[in-house]
């Protein structure tokens, strides 16, 4: 039995070699707490078991501690769900556009506040807004940071101590805690609900607007669940008539914020920004980051003289948007005015996938593997759009005999694979694999299937 005085000193312990290479890498102040931490633990172990480990051991767990704390918290992960908008893997990821825009302008100084041609002050806002407007033919745009701000900034430079009309069935929780009615209150708007939670009519809103004299109408995409049966609701270009009558602006929150039609793929059909705009909407909100492919943003785009309240708006610059996402959306949305959104944004490459090119996928990690079998499925879109729908698909299915166990082993592989459970098999998914991540996800699948 060693005692506690042959534990060597911080001092000896900075001699080592490999500490001091450590000290090169992650610097000194870092390596001195971890082996103050590494010691500390040693002693404590020491009272109950009188035992001190070897010089290897003590050094072992102090790199160890190191890498801990060097290694980002934040990484990439290999997502095989087969969910498009996975909102807890960060939803869509960027186009090499976008990307190359973000590290441009990340690095090097840019006009962000700069009117070049006048040589003075200009507008961060200037950027992505007249892709905006030109994309989508309206007079005016804004983008702020997400869109529960957007929802958050309409209501409170239009709506303030006054009250906004909603239905019943369009009072939702996206998911997160954003709850239509909290946003409400936060905004000090007053919340006054027409209809049942299953029907709504036009007569409603209209006897609501007379006894209420409400700022104006929220319309409220339900992005995440369906309402089906006995149900009703008028159209929007309806609720923008009596809108219009009524001198009120009409706010469409779309969520996602489709410029494309999904129906084209074989989903159901997730209203587009420009039909939500023809049916007479004043603002429309959605997000950057779901169906548009690009960013976490929230854009607003509609009557210019709406917009220029929201712009005056104190908390327009609490919400603002960083330059990184102005870049990285304006990338996206070029995009869309060059007509090549399905092969350049990621989210569109997976929605529009041929299911031959899936089952090919599927059949080669199968043959690769030399285990597993390919089997029919389906893929979602998530993200709080297009709920209930689904894509055909081909995964690659793996029966196990622990699928938790499994499933763990895949999410602590460097990267961490995503896969989804079903029963006792762990299924991939090709579609929502980017094809440079295969041999990686394949390694991962080797070492933990044969664990
Ligand atoms: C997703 C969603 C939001 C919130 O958008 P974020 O960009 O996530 O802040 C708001 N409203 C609706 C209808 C949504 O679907």
């Amino acid at each position: 039995m060693s005692s506690l005085r042959s534990l060597p000193s911080v001092d000896q312990l900075l001699q080592n070699p490999a500490v001091i290479s450590w000290i090169n890498e992650y610097g000194r102040p870092l390596t001195l707490d971890a082996l103050r931490q590494a010691l500390d633990k040693v002693r404590e172990g020491y009272r109950t078991s009188k035992d001190i480990p070897s010089l290897e051991k003590l050094l072992e767990h102090a790199h160890d501690l190191l890498m801990l704390w060097v290694s980002p918290s934040l990484q990439p992960v290999i997502n095989a769900t087969g969910v498009i908008l996975h909102t807890n893997l960060g939803r869509a990821p960027l186009s090499l556009s976008a990307f190359r825009a973000i590290q441009i302008i990340s690095t090097e100084y840019s006009n962000l506040e700069y009117d070049l041609a006048a040589g003075k002050r200009g507008s961060r806002l200037a950027h992505a807004e007249t892709l905006l407007t030109r994309l989508t033919h309206t007079e005016a745009a804004l983008v702020v940071n997400n869109n529960a701000a957007a929802v958050l900034l309409i209501l409170s430079a239009l709506a303030r101590r006054r009250s906004v009309i909603i239905a019943r069935s369009q009072l939702v929780e996206i998911g997160g805690g954003f709850r239509i009615p909290d946003v409400m209150k936060q905004s000090g708007a007053r919340l006054l609900e027409v209809g049942t939670t299953n029907r709504v009519h036009l007569s409603d809103y209209q006897t609501t607007i007379d006894e209420g004299s409400p700022a104006l109408i929220l319309h409220t995409h339900r992005s995440n669940f369906r309402i089906t049966g006995f149900t009703s609701e008028p159209a929007l270009s309806e609720l923008a008539g009596i809108a219009m009558q009524a001198g009120i602006p009409l706010v469409d929150d779309l969520g996602s914020g489709a410029l494309l039609d999904t129906g084209q793929y074989g989903l159901g059909h997730e209203p587009t920004v420009s039909e939500s705009l023809d049916a007479g909407a004043d603002l429309v909100c959605f997000s950057g980051d779901k169906l548009l492919g690009g960013p976490q943003a929230g854009i607003i785009i509609g009557k210019a003289e709406l917009i220029a309240r929201l712009k005056k708006h104190p908390l327009a610059r609490a919400v603002r948007a960083d330059k990184l996402c102005l870049a990285a959306l304006s990338a996206t949305l070029l995009h869309y005015l060059k007509d090549e959104a399905t092969c350049e944004i990621p989210i569109w490459r997976m929605i529009s996938m041929s299911i031959d090119v899936i089952q090919q996928r599927a059949d080669h990690w199968a043959d690769s593997l030399g285990f597993g079998t390919v089997i029919e499925s389906e893929s979602t879109v998530g993200g709080g759009s297009l709920p209930g729908e689904t894509l055909p698909t081909y995964v690659l299915s793996l029966p196990v005999r622990s699928p938790n166990r499994t499933m763990e082993l895949l999410r602590t592989n460097q990267p961490p694979v995503i896969a989804r459970l079903d029963m006792d098999k762990v299924i991939f998914d090709p579609r929502t694999v980017m094809p440079e991540q295969e041999n990686d996800l394949l390694a991962a699948i080797r070492s933990a299937f044969i664990k």
